[in-house]
């Protein structure tokens, strides 16, 4: 019977080994696994092959079966093995536990290494998007994805932490990389928030640049931040929270902080921390968390006038929250109580009964005079509710660009040069279905329509360049191009945006149900629009009549448009803003603007700014080469060790990873570059063992011959090699392990 040697890892995968001469590590714990390797009878190494499956979805057998897909992500999570490749995306399960696989010597395992000389793993990926950074000096972004609880965020950290201990450093980089690493704690205090699906949901979209300089060193940063779900801070479903950064202050905050601001130990007494009911989260300690975000407040380089403007700020909205109306006979409303206008007055920095005033009246120009017309209770509690959500999302961008300021590449030796080379990070909320679809939903799925395209062009497109560029004939792949739906959305004039921007401009009658009347007369009839109405006449039974299907390329959802112009518009009165632009506090007076006063052009509404934003995310992700991240759940209550295949056909599909695949092994399964797989396979032909003397290209043409590949199974382009079959290259490391 004939031997293998293979190292076989204590999870039983494979690992192939770096060559002949090469020392073999383990996967697991790193160490050296001795040069006399794992012997092995060849049926254990097969039955061991089979137990965690293949870490290349391109070496799958039945590659177009989404049942042996799932059944080779079943097999590797049961193992422990989270991490499997298509081609160079890497497929990430999400855990629900913490594995030994992230350690430093497992950083030093794949720093400088190729991509299949080890297994799967994220650090991979962050080194192959690193040194095509240094030797090919092409900017680089890598793209995560996946649905809410999937790792997105985990992900991002882990390729921060591997920059952060494996690039160069000095003094100075060390303040930037420490920077860095500090901005995910805070910027997770004031954005993230435990939902039904995450104990830290990120609710905003972040792109993150981190720019290196010439030796490679991180000596910059940007972040970007989208659509942060502002509603949280008013409103929680059944079993949410608000966002962390409140229970922190209110576990953690020192008591002479919480004397100043006014605040009592106990997030029951906020009304706007009680909506969820939902104080406590077993897997958070907001008082520890308090003194980790105190921590990199500082080290991000706030000071402590800094820190307590801020802090007055989220102490404010919980005040805030707590303003009772009363209704006068006349239905005006009336503030209850003055106890909650004091603080604020102190906090905001503002005028007391100014706010007051403007809390229960709307300031009218009428004629060229301004009157005030008092509100009523359920007025007065929307502008009340408006004015905190403008304060905390105002709040949160002017974070964000302080970190940016703190973030800020400054080319000291060479002041004048253009600019570092950038890895851009982006954890961007996935495609969302729930019962209830809104405005947000709508945004959320939208971005997604617009990454899958992006997705669709860059694969394909760069896979088409590939083979022009070194000469080799394919045949392209039929794909869904879903370019019809992102255009049903943004295009000018009929798509849903301009008519929700119509909508909300329009004066008089303008409503949620008009604005989906006019849905319905503009895209009635188009293949991924559907409402009640039937073209007969009819309606359909299934849908309600506040409602739009859209017929996405992850699946249907039904939106309802109760909520859409209000959210859109994110009106806020102009009293209230003009008391806000007196603000005292230095944060507001940088979030709310004089200027916003006398500007007579109508602010954009939410809609349009985020189409605005994600068209320039657009053109910045399209100037940088892609690596993508797939991050799927494994199940909804967040445990270790369930794998729900349901839940995760459902991601396989929606992530298009079959479409992927397909991609992927429609034209050639593996490329090598001539030089990295003859110092692979050199030893396995005498002509080309020790060292081939002559053209690359030869040298490979030589040994391929050697070991019988038939012409059909290769081709020879400009500087790499392209070997069709999976099957093809496995025997040949099968070949160097025997
Ligand atoms: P959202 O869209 O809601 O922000 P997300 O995709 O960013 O979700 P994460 O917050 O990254 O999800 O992950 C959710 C939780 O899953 C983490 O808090 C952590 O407990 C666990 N988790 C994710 N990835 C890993 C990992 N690689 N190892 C261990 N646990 C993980
Ligand atoms: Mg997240």
């Amino acid at each position: 019977m004939m031997e293998l040697k293979i190292q076989l890892v204590p999870t039983g995968e494979i690992i192939l080994p770096p060559g002949r001469n090469g020392e073999s590590h383990c996967h697991n714990c790193s160490k050296a696994v001795g040069s006399e390797g794992v012997r092995v009878m060849m049926e254990s190494a097969l039955t061991a092959r089979d137990r965690v499956g293949v870490q290349d979805f391109v070496l799958l057998e039945n590659h177009t079966s989404e049942a042996a897909f799932i059944e080779n992500l079943r097999k590797r999570f049961k193992e422990n093995l989270i991490y499997t490749y298509i081609g160079s995306v890497l497929v990430s399960v999400n855990p629900y536990k913490e594995l030994e696989i992230y350690t430093k010597q497992h950083m030093e395992r794949y720093r400088g290494v190729n991509f299949y000389e080890v297994s799967p793993h994220i650090y991979a990926v962050s080194d192959n998007a690193y040194r095509s950074m240094r030797t090919e000096r092409r900017d680089q972004c890598i793209l995560i994805s996946g649905e809410s609880g999937a790792g997105k965020t985990e992900a991002s950290k882990k390729i921060l932490q591997y920059y952060a201990v494996t690039c160069p450093a000095s003094d100075k980089v060390q303040t930037i990389k420490d920077r860095l690493l500090q901005s995910n704690p805070v910027l997770e205090a004031f954005g993230n928030a435990k939902t039904l699906r995450n104990d830290n949901s990120s609710r905003f979209g972040k792109y993150m640049d981190i720019q290196f300089d010439f030796k490679g060193a991180p000596v910059g940063g940007h972040i970007l931040n989208y659509l942060l779900e502002k509603s949280r801070v008013v409103h929680q479903n059944h079993g949410e929270r608000n966002f962390h950064i409140f229970y922190q202050l209110i576990e953690g905050g020192e008591e002479d902080l919480l004397r100043r601001l006014g605040l009592e130990r106990n997030p029951q007494q906020y009304q706007y921390l009680v909506k969820g009911n939902c104080p406590k989260v077993s897997s958070i300690n907001d008082r520890s968390d308090w003194k980790v975000v105190r921590k990199a407040l500082t080290v991000i380089g706030f000071n402590d006038d800094e820190v307590e403007e801020l802090l007055n700020i989220i102490a404010s909205v919980l005040h805030l929250g707590n303003i009772q109306f009363g209704g006068e006979e006349s239905g005006h409303a009336y503030i209850m109580a003055d106890t909650q206008i004091k603080y604020l007055a102190r906090l905001l920095g503002v005028d007391g009964s100014v706010l007051k005033e403007a809390l229960v009246n709307k300031k009218i120009i009428a004629k060229g005079e301004e009157l005030m017309s008092p509100l009523n209770l359920e007025q007065a509690a929307y502008a009340r509710d408006a004015l905190s959500k403008a304060v905390y999302g105002r709040t949160f961008s002017w974070l964000v660009n302080k970190i940016n300021i703190s973030l800020a590449f400054k080319d000291e030796v060479y002041p004048t040069s253009k600019s570092a080379s950038v890895i851009g990070l982006l954890d961007i909320y996935g495609f969302e279905v729930f019962q209830h679809n809104s405005f947000e939903q709508f945004c959320i799925n939208y971005c997604n329509e617009k990454l899958q395209q992006l997705f669709i062009e860059l694969t394909l497109k760069s896979e088409q360049e590939e083979y022009e560029s070194e000469g080799i004939t394919w045949e392209p792949v039929q794909y869904f191009n879903n370019k019809i739906i992102c255009d049903l959305v943004e295009e000018k004039f009929k798509g849903i945006i301009s008519i929700l921007d119509e909508e909300c401009l329009r004066p008089g009658d303008a409503s949620d149900i008009t604005f989906l009347e006019k849905l319905e007369d503009t895209l009635g009839g188009h293949a991924h629009f559907v409402t009640h109405k039937l073209a007969d006449g009819k309606t359909r039974k299934a849908m309600g009549r506040e409602e739009f299907r859209l017929l996405h390329y992850a699946g249907e959802v039904n939106y309802n448009v109760t909520g859409f112009l209000d959210k859109n518009n994110d009106l806020l009165f102009r009293n209230l803003k003009e008391v806000m632009c007196q603000s005292e506090n230095k944060i507001l007076t940088h979030c709310f603007e004089r200027e916003e006063l006398t500007d007579k052009k109508r602010p954009e509404t939410a809609v349009t700014q985020f189409k605005n934003s994600l068209a320039k995310l657009m053109e910045i992700l399209m100037s940088k080469e892609p690596s993508y991240i797939r991050c799927i759940k494994p199940n909804d209550a967040k445990q270790a060790g369930r794998f729900d295949e349901v839940l995760i056909r459902h991601q396989v599909k929606y992530l298009g990873l079959m479409e992927n695949l397909r991609v992927r092994r429609a034209g050639f399964a593996y490329r090598r570059r001539y030089e990295t797989f003859l110092q692979r396979y050199k030893s396995l032909c005498p002509e080309t063992w020790p060292n081939w003397q002559g053209r690359l290209a030869d040298g490979v043409s030589t040994l391929v011959k050697h070991l019988g590949y038939k012409p059909e199974e290769y081709k020879l382009g400009r500087s790499k090699i392209f070997i069709r079959f999976p099957k093809t290259l496995f025997a040949t490391e099968d070949a160097l392990e025997v």
